[in-house]
C-alpha cells in the first residue's frame, strides 16, 4: 500500500460521513472541484444514529464510484476521509469506505477532522488569509482564531447551536423545521420586544432567550416581533463576540461559514461591524456552507502536501476530538 505520492498536482478524493450527509467528492490541488456527490438522510424526529449509518453504507459504493467517474480523473492520488468528530457509527462507516476504495486504488489514505475542514473551506471558497472564523452550523456554534500554531476557541455556544435554536424557537411557535429561512422572512414585518441577552465572557447562551421567546408567544406576542427580536438579540451577541476576538487578535478579517451564513440580516450585521473596524468580512458560499466531501478532499490535500502520512492499518475514528487540540501543520 502506497503511503506517499509524487507531491505534484493531486488529485484527491474526500469522504464525508460525520453525522446526516454522506458525501463523495474530487478536489485537485490546484483548488479544482471535479465533481461533488451528497445524499442525505432524513427523518421526522431528528437524527438517529445507526439509521443514518445504515443509509451512508447503502450508498456509498455507487456514491463513491460516481464522483470518481464524474470527476473525468484516470487517476486519483490520495483519498481522505472524516475521521472526526461525528456519531460513531457514521463515521465507521466513512472510514471504512475510504479504506476500502484506497485499497482498491492503491494510494494513501489520510483522515481529517470535520471541524478544520470547515474552517480551511473559508479559504478555499473565499480571499480571507488569517480571518477570524465565525461557524455557525445547526449544531455548532464557535468564534475561532489560529493563534500560536492551534484554533483558538475564543467564544462558543454553552448550549445548543445557533441554528438549533432558532429550529427550536420555530417548533415553539409551530413554524415547521428549519425554521431559519421562515423565520428571516417573518423578521421583516416585525418590531422588537425585548429578550434576554446572555453574552457569559466570550461565550454564549441561547436556551433560556428561546423559553422567553416562546414563553411570550403563550402571552399574546406577535410571531413577526419574535422572529425579528430573535434575530436582533442572538445575532447581536454573536456580533458582539466576534468583534471582541478581532479586537483582541488584531486579525483584519472574518469568515462566516455553516448554514446560518444563509442569513442575510446576520452578514449584515457582521459586515457592518467588520467595516467599523476596517476589517473585511467573508461569507463561504452556502452550496458549501453544510456537510460535503469537497472540503474533506481539500484538507486532505493541504495535510498530504504538508508531509502527514497515515497507516491504513493503524488509522481510526476519532468521534470527540476538538478542533483545538489539532497542531496546524499545513
Ligand atoms: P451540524 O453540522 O452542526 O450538525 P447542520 O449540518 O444541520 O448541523 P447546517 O446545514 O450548516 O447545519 O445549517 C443548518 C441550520 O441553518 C439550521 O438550523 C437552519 O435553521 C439554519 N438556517 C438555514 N437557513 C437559515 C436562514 N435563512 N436564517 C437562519 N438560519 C438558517
Amino acid at each position: 500500500m502506497k503511503t506517499t505520492t509524487n507531491k505534484g498536482h493531486l488529485i484527491c478524493l474526500g469522504i464525508e460521513s460525520t453525522a446526516h450527509t454522506f458525501g463523495a467528492a474530487v478536489v485537485s490541488s490546484k483548488k479544482e472541484i471535479l465533481s461533488d456527490v451528497r445524499d442525505m438522510y432524513t427523518s421526522e424526529t431528528g437524527i438517529i444514529p445507526v439509521e443514518a449509518a445504515r443509509h451512508h453504507e447503502k450508498l456509498q459504493r455507487q456514491m463513491i464510484q460516481e464522483a470518481i467517474q464524474k470527476s473525468g480523473q484516470k487517476k486519483i492520488d490520495l483519498v481522505a476521509f472524516s475521521q472526526s468528530p461525528g456519531l460513531p457509527p457514521c463515521l465507521k462507516v466513512g472510514m471504512l469506505a475510504a479504506k476500502e476504495i484506497a485499497k482498491e486504488l492503491n494510494v494513501p489514505i489520510i483522515g481529517v477532522n470535520h471541524i478544520v475542514a470547515h474552517l480551511i473551506s473559508g479559504h478555499l471558497f473565499t480571499q480571507a488569509k488569517n480571518p477570524v472564523y465565525v461557524f455557525c452550523s445547526g449544531a455548532n456554534t464557535q468564534i475561532i482564531a489560529l493563534e500560536g500554531g492551534y484554533f483558538r476557541i475564543f467564544g462558543e455556544t454553552l448550549d445548543s447551536g445557533l441554528g438549533n435554536s432558532l429550529d427550536k424557537f420555530g417548533r415553539g411557535i409551530g413554524l415547521g423545521f428549519p425554521a431559519g429561512p421562515k423565520i428571516e422572512a417573518l423578521a421583516e414585518k416585525g418590531k422588537f420586544i425585548e429578550l434576554p441577552y446572555v453574552v457569559k465572557g466570550m461565550d454564549l447562551s441561547f436556551a433560556g432567550i428561546v423559553t422567553s421567546a416562546v414563553d411570550k408567544f403563550k402571552k399574546g406576542a406577535k410571531e413577526e416581533d419574535l422572529c425579528f427580536s430573535m434575530q436582533e438579540t442572538l445575532f447581536s451577541m454573536l456580533t458582539e463576540v466576534t468583534e471582541r476576538a478581532l479586537a483582541h487578535t488584531g486579525k483584519k478579517e472574518a469568515v462566516l461559514i455553516g448554514g446560518v451564513a444563509a442569513n442575510k440580516r446576520l452578514c449584515a450585521m457582521l459586515d457592518v461591524m467588520c467595516k467599523q473596524r476596517g476589517a473585511k468580512f467573508f461569507q463561504v458560499p452556502l452550496k458549501y456552507c453544510g456537510d460535503q466531501g469537497v472540503m474533506i478532499a481539500y484538507q486532505g490535500i493541504l495535510e498530504h502536501l504538508a508531509g502527514k502520512q497515515d497507516s491504513i492499518n493503524k488509522i481510526d475514528i476519532n468521534p470527540y476530538q476538538r478542533v483545538d487540540e489539532i497542531k496546524v501543520f499545513w
